[in-house]
């Protein structure tokens, strides 16, 4: 499948909306929890939706400066996955009402700075 294919199947699946963050929109890209070069096939099982600016504060920030964190959110992601598979309701409400809420705010941060260093 192509990016564009898996995103549209896992929108179907999940909602039109950042599994990291929660924010609801149509405008999503895809993340590979294994990435490619380690293998990892763009599929529903070895990705998730997320908005490009968390996406890219997941990569140009947390990947380069903590490796250790950014394994753990890629696992994080899988959990919350089967999580919703297996419909594991207060685990669900727990992850959206207290991680959710951080990875939104790392998310206005890391736009802020961007903002500043353009004007
Ligand atoms: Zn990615």
């Amino acid at each position: 499948m192509s990016n564009k294919q898996v995103r549209e199947a896992l929108a179907l699946l999940y909602g039109f909306r950042c599994m990291l963050t929660g924010i609801q929109t149509k405008d999503l890209s895809y993340h590979h929890i294994t990435k490619k070069e380690h293998k990892g096939k763009a599929t529903i099982e070895n990705g998730s939706n997320l908005h490009p600016k968390i996406h890219e504060w997941l990569h140009n920030i947390v990947e380069l400066k903590d490796k250790e964190l950014f394994y753990l959110i890629n696992e994080c992601l899988m959990l919350y996955k089967k999580c919703l598979d297996l419909e594991k309701k207060e685990l669900i409400d727990m992850y959206e009402s207290e991680i959710m809420p951080i990875f939104r705010q790392k998310m206005f941060k890391y736009n802020e700075k961007l903002t500043k260093k353009k004007c």
